[in-house]
Parts: structure tokens; sequence; C-alpha cells
């Protein structure tokens, strides 16, 4: 490709996602990822489409959430049809389980604020959920239920995207990684990569956690990693395919595996798994699915996410320097947002109408000087 019109830092879900929507407005994108980083966010992910998990009332990015999973009910099958490759979207709800009468409150709370403002969630009492969920512990007082909530496979659905976004004219590039923006005066013009200079319309950063070590960002950049640590079991023979949350983790099922997450540590660029990790993980899991405890370790593994200091993500044109975009940042929700993301910035790149109120992700809430 000669000179595109956007060059992506970073092909991850995020980056993906980006450069198949801005080809679909008829921009020439180059996603360059230097592929070699242990710790990517995405691969590790559990893939939870929860925009209720951790939602606070008036929290900006919760409608961005909602419609960024429903956003998958058409862009799973769609991608489907298209590349062959399922990313196996589940759609049959999502349990927030109660353990203690303090939860009971916090969690009855939420859905009196999520139903003031039209959103479909339900108190479960404890004989409700387990008709629902026969192995979540009898130690269990109720569940909020997030009936359309669910999840879908993180490393089938970014393949998909890559095979979509490559029909769609997008090259990709592995094995170079970005080292600088280069800059003329108050514009950037391109990149500097281990394989040389690279020039383009604008560079749109999606490099994850490692977002903010590209030199020549006309600031630091606030956005660090936080480890997660994951482990497989064996799923609990007999019982219904689920997802079930508590303070202390999730459960899910995939494949004949019970998945369970996650560690939220601030341990730099380390995506290492510990003893006490792997401790509290089989804790949780045990909590919710007593037949999980005492199961062996099947795998074991960590990720990176790119977190910023109030929980949300970094999206949009930078308010100074021109041509260059962000869309980084995405915490522990990553995958819940990548569709959303990708919408927002083809629309704002395309100057199509767009209908979210985005200054709760606004580079600017950082930066305007
Ligand atoms: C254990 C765990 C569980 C999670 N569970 C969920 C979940 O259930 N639901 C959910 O919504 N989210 C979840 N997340 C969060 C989600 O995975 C992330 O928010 C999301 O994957 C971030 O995607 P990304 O594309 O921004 O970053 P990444 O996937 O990290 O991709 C960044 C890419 O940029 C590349 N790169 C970096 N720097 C450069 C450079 N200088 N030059 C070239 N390439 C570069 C990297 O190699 C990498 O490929 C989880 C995360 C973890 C770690």
């Amino acid at each position: 490709m000669s000179q595109p019109d956007v060059i992506i830092v970073g092909g991850g879900i995020v980056g993906l996602a980006c450069a198949r929507e801005l080809a679909a407005c008829e921009a020439s994108v180059e996603v360059l990822d230097d592929g070699t980083r242990p710790g990517a966010a995405t691969p590790a992910s559990a893939g939870l489409l929860a925009p209720f998990h951790n939602a606070k009332p008036d929290d900006p990015v919760l409608t961005l959430s909602i419609r960024g999973r429903d956003l998958y009910r058409e862009l799973v099958p769609k991608l489907r049809d298209e590349t062959g490759i399922d990313a196996h979207l589940w759609t049959g709800g999502i349990l927030h389980v109660a353990f203690t009468q303090a939860e009971v409150d916090r969690i009855r709370g939420a859905i009196a604020w999520q139903r003031q403002q039209g959103l479909i969630t339900d108190w479960l009492d404890a004989h409700d959920v387990h008709q629902r969920a026969p192995g979540i512990s009898r130690k269990a007082l109720g569940a909020l239920l997030g009936a359309e909530d669910g999840a879908l496979d993180p490393v089938a659905f970014m393949e998909a995207l890559r095979v979509s976004a490559m029909n769609a004219g997008v090259q990709i590039t592995q094995g170079q990684r970005v080292d600088s923006l280069v800059r003329n005066h108050d514009r950037v013009t391109g990149v500097l990569t281990t394989a040389g200079p690279r020039s383009a319309g604008a560079v749109l950063i999606a490099a994850g956690c490692w977002s903010g070590r590209i030199a020549g960002l006309p600031r630091p950049l606030t956005v660090e990693p936080i480890r997660g640590q994951m482990i497989a079991l064996e799923w609990p023979a007999g019982e219904p395919t689920g997802i079930a949350v508590s303070s202390a983790g999730y459960v899910l099922r995939r494949g004949d595996e019970a998945l369970v997450g996650s560690t939220m540590e601030y341990a730099g660029f380390e995506p290492s798994v510990t003893v006490d990790g792997v401790t509290r993980l089989l804790d949780a899991a045990g909590q919710l699915y007593p037949a999980l405890d005492g199961r062996p370790v099947r795998r074991k593994w960590a990720g990176l996410r790119p977190g910023c200091p109030d929980g949300r993500p970094i999206i949009g044109p930078d308010p100074v320097l021109q041509d260059l975009w962000y869309a980084t940042g995405h915490g522990r929700s990553g995958i819940l947002l990548a569709a959303v993301t990708a919408e927002i910035i083809a629309a704002l790149y395309c100057k199509q109408p767009i209908e979210h109120d985005l200054s709760g992700v606004s580079p600017s809430r950082f930066w305007a000087y």
C-alpha cells in the first residue's frame, strides 16, 4: 500500500475492529502490529459481554456498553457468514450472585436504578437461581440476572475481524513495532517503525496497555497495564451452560472448560501467573460452583488490560495534535466495547452523524489545555 489514509498501531480486537469499520467508509487502512507481545489483552480475555458488571448510576459508558453488547448479535453471525469463523456468541444471560446480605442490598439497589433507566435486569431469589443453575452454591442468597448478557470467544472473533478487514482491503502488517510518531508542526504525518518510516494521513493509537510507550505523543497517555490472571478447569458434568459472577470472580463455560477469572493487579508490564492469583481464582470458582472445588487446573494464563484512571476508554481525535486518534484504555471491557468503539471512530473520521454522548470517553477529558 502506498500512503494509507490511516495507520492503526495495534492489531488487537480494538485495532482490528476499527480497521474494518474505517475500510467500510472507504478509508484505506494499514494495521501495524508487532505481534510478539506476551500479555496482549485480547487473547487472554474471557470475552464476557457484561455491561452491568461493576456498573454505577450515571456511568457515561453504560449506554455505550449496552450498544456494544447488542451490536454483537448482528456482527457475529455476519462475520461467520462472511469468513466461516464462528465466535460462538452466547446470549443466555449472566447471574451476578450475592452471598451476603450486604451484597443483596447492593445488587437490589443496582437493579432499582437500572430499571429506572429502562434497563433489563431482574432479581432472582435463591430458589430461582438454583432452578436456572443447579450447580451454584446453596449459600447463594439470590442474584441479579442480566438476561441479555453473554459472552463470545475473543480469539475466534479477532480472527474473524482480521479476515473480514483484509477482505475489505485493509493491509495487516505483523512483526513491525511502531516506535514513535512522525510530526510536522501541529499534525501527525506518520510513524517510525522497526522497518523504517511510514507516512499516513492519520494515525490511530490502539496499542492496548503499550499505547503510552509510543514516543512523540503530545502528552503522557494515561493508560497503564492491569494484570488479569485466569485459569481453566473442567466444566462440571451435567451443569447447564451458564455464566456466574460474584464479588470474588466469575466462571463461564467455553467448550468443556470452566474459565475462571480474573485478578485485577497493578504489576507493571509483567504478564505472569502467580501462586496467589491461582489460589484466589480457585477460591472464587469453588464459592460459585462447589463442584469445581479441588478440580485440577488444566491451563493458566495472564494478560494486561489497558487501564485508564477513571475506568473509561479514550476514543476520538487528539484535541490539539491534528490527525492523531485514540482507541485505547478499554480496561476490563475492551471486548464488550470493541465494536461500538469502531462504530464511533469510523463515524467521527468519516464525518457521519453520531448518536452517543462521547464526553465521557473523549481524549479532551484529560487533555483540555
Ligand atoms: C484476563 C483478562 C480477562 C478479560 N476479560 C474481559 C471480558 O470478559 N470482557 C471484556 O469486555 N473485556 C475483558 N478483558 C479486557 C479486554 O481483553 C481488553 O480491554 C481488550 O482486549 C483490549 O484490546 P486492545 O486491542 O486495546 O489491546 P490488546 O489486545 O492488548 O492489543 C494491543 C496490540 O497492540 C500491539 N502493540 C502494542 N504496542 C505496539 C507497537 N508499539 N507497535 C506495534 N504494535 C503494538 C500488541 O502486540 C497487541 O497485539 C479482559 C482482559 C484480561 C487480561
